[in-house]
């Protein structure tokens, strides 16, 4: 079977990449896609969020990373993904993302949507925790992968220093 893990991942933090290890196991084949939305301003680039992504999955099997832009039922349609993969960190995920299962299940019921429960160390990491962390001169370390670490450190270095 073949599955979709749909985000922003802007950037891919330790709690996308232990999700993606999970499913990866589950499914036959895991597309990780970064869905863009045109009208959301983000902080890295469609392809150096798709580089990072390639980077940290280095060794996870069947694994492959895609941007697209549009409905991600549309595209999971298109792929012929089956699930979409998210994850669930806390109660307050929960509620917007039973908000977008429904609504995607009105769109195409033959798509389902699967949750992981993020792991206890993970729960409150997000891209946008990483980001202020980051700019505040904090270490990142723990929370992504090493290629991630870097690329937010040059990121708001060059913010930094006015680029
Ligand atoms: P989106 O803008 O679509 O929510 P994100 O990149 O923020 O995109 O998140 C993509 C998916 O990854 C969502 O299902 C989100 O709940 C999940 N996710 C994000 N951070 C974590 C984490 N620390 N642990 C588990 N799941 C997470």
């Amino acid at each position: 079977m073949k599955a979709i893990f749909p985000g922003s991942f802007d950037p891919i933090t330790n709690g996308h990449l232990d999700i993606i290890r999970r499913s990866s196991v589950l499914f036959d084949e895991l597309v990780v896609a970064i869905m863009v939305n045109p009208e959301k301003k983000s902080t890295f680039s469609v392809a150096e969020r798709v580089a990072m992504i390639e980077e940290a999955v280095v060794g996870i099997p069947h694994i492959s990373v895609q941007a697209s832009t549009g409905l991600t039922v549309d595209y999971a349609r298109a792929i012929g993904a089956n699930v979409l993969v998210r994850g669930i960190r806390a109660v307050m995920d929960y509620e917007y993302e039973l908000n977008q299962a429904t609504a995607n299940m009105m769109l195409d019921h033959e798509i389902e949507s699967m949750f992981l429960v993020s792991m206890p160390q993970y729960s409150f990491l997000s891209s946008s925790t990483v980001k202020t962390i980051s700019a505040n001169h904090g270490s990142v370390r723990d929370f992504v992968p090493p290629c991630v670490e870097l690329k937010l450190k040059e990121r708001y270095e060059q913010i930094d220093s006015g680029e």
